[in-house]
């Protein structure tokens, strides 16, 4: 069995205890790796070696060209890896071979190299508006690395998370501690071999794994760590931004979600349900932005609804590592646990279940559950406003749609939606009225790494990807230069001295 080893300052190293754990696929409960379990002090290290490597300055002192060649090399590397990384994915995950094969891997790869473009693009310069009361002077701004960055993230898609939290502080001159989910280290260790080889200036960039209460306490109090990018449960969100309070650290949070697809009247109803379905279902319900929440006309509920229950048998439930399989199981013991749980909530409320609700027939190592269906649910249900994080729907049947968009409002979550209509001003005005970060119209999941992606209200603080996310890793620094010539002039100077 492999055994991995923490990246710290420019060498892989075991936790300082030599303790390691082993990382399970959850297709099949069988053991994978070995991964270090790190301690606090081998923490510690890791944020000393990013601020020693970062004030020192060669990297963040490289102009951003000479950072993104370094970092096409790591592109490079990657690419040449993609089939390991698509198998290593669905192993340590439980995604489906399908999706790791056609999107988290080369996708994932893809985004790397397209924020290290956007990123060294960006310009560092902006100049500002021309001021001449009560002063002449020549303002601008200037963007520089905000420091020492952590990024802490979850198991759903775990090498994309590594590299939306690593290109973007990397080519913007930062150093990062990189600290994956428990479950899930595998592709993210992979990522650092990557960056290794790439030979980058040692301290920039470290990776740590171990159990999110040692290490990320750790990271987000450290007086050394400058900023935390965290994705992950609002929650730990919340803790996060308690914690980095004491020092005032930038911090930008990827949270929960309880999404709406919102259906019209006039949608293709072909693609509506797919898309409804796409949206709840894809990678068994545990992605951020899920449609969970379905809001269909009365007009055409019993037409949507039978269509749906058609469909959703199409959906191929199996072992994670064929790839004739597109729905694999969760990721864990204690995930399965907490859906079961609220598919039992769902119908003590009162809802009623339409399909799912069990595990598959004949599947009796892994931890699948069947999708779940759930109408009659009235939004303020605790299956409709609270994150499942699994493969369950809530379909919520409306009249008018300024109800429609009310409930999908009465949420303590913003981050994503949709809207599925043929008319496409009209589905843009609503998505308008949506307060979410992200809002698709006839379509679902689709992130771009060159746009913004985040959440209103609990979702989240700050932006992620595109341009907006990559500033989120700069520093906005003020210059002013005086232009007035001489002394005598300098008419606010008399504002200390009258002679
Ligand atoms: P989680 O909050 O349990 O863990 C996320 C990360 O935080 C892990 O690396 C974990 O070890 C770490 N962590 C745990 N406790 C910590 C602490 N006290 N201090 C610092 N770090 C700590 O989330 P998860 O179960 O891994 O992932 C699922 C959650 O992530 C869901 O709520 C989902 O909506 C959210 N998520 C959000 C996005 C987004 O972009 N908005 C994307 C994916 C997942
Ligand atoms: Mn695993």
């Amino acid at each position: 069995m492999e055994r991995y080893q923490l990246f710290i300052d420019g060498r892989f190293c075991d936790a300082d205890t030599g303790e390691t754990r082993p990382t399970i696929n959850p297709g099949n409960e069988e053991p994978i790796a070995l991964v270090p379990v790190a301690t606090r002090n081998d923490t510690k290290r890791a944020i000393e070696a990013a601020r020693r490597s970062f004030d020192e300055g060669t990297w963040a002192g490289m102009s951003p060209k000479d950072r993104a060649a370094k970092l096409m090399k790591v592109f490079e590397i990657l690419k040449s890896k993609e089939s390991e990384i698509a198998e290593l994915e669905s192993k340590d995950g439980g995604s489906t071979i399908r999706k790791t094969t056609m999107m988290d891997a080369p996708v994932g790869i893809e985004h790397f190299k397209q924020l290290v473009e956007l990123g060294a693009a960006l310009p560092l310069y902006e100049p500002l508006p021309w001021v001449d009361f009560p002063f002449v002077s020549w303002n601008f701004v200037n963007r520089e690395p905000i420091g020492v960055c952590a990024g802490i993230i979850p198991w759903n898609f775990p090498f994309m998370m590594a590299v939306w939290k690593t290109a973007p502080a990397l080519i913007m001159g930062n150093s990062i501690v990189l600290k994956p989910a428990s479950d899930t280290p595998l592709t993210a260790l992979e990522l650092a071999k990557a960056i290794a080889e790439a030979d980058l200036p040692p301290g920039v960039f470290n990776i740590i794994t171990g159990s999110g209460s040692v290490v990320g306490p750790e990271l987000c109090t450290n007086p050394m760590v400058d900023k935390v990018a965290l994705t992950g449960s609002t929650e730990t969100g919340k803790n996060v931004m308690r914690m980095a309070a004491d020092t005032v650290k930038k911090v930008t949070l990827e949270l929960g979600g309880k999404s709406p697809t919102i259906v019209l009247e006039d949608a293709d109803l072909d693609l509506a349900v797919d898309g409804a379905l796409f949206g709840t279902f894809f990678h068994a319900g545990q992605v951020c932005e899920s449609g969970t929440r379905c809001f269909v006309p009365a007009s055409i509920y019993d037409k949507f609804m039978a269509q749906m229950l058609e469909r959703v048998g199409h959906i191929k439930i199996g072992d994670p590592q064929d790839f004739e399989t597109t729905m694999g199981p969760v990721v864990s013991k204690a995930q399965l646990n907490t859906v079961n749980g609220y598919i039992d909530l769902g119908q003590t409320e009162g809802a009623r279940m339409l399909c799912g609700g069990k595990r598959p027939a004949g599947m009796n190592k892994g931890f699948f559950i069947e999708p779940t269906i759930f109408d009659n649910v009235r939004n303020e249900m605790r299956i409709a406003q609270e994150e499942i994080f699994g493969p369950v729907l809530s379909v919520i049947r409306y009249n008018d749609v300024n109800e429609a968009i009310q409930m999908a409002n009465d949420s303590i979550y913003g981050l994503g939606g949709a809207v599925f209509s043929r008319n496409v001003p009209g589905a843009i005005d609503i998505a308008k009225r949506i307060r979410t970060g992200t809002v698709w119209i006839n379509d679902y999941h689709l992130l771009n790494a060159l746009a913004p992606f985040g959440g209103y209200k609990q979702s989240g603080v700050g932006r992620e990807l595109g341009p907006h996310g990559l500033l989120e890793y700069t520093q906005v620094k003020h210059i002013h230069v005086d232009l007035t010539a001489d002394r005598k002039k300098r008419f606010w100077y008399d504002y200390l001295f009258n002679d």
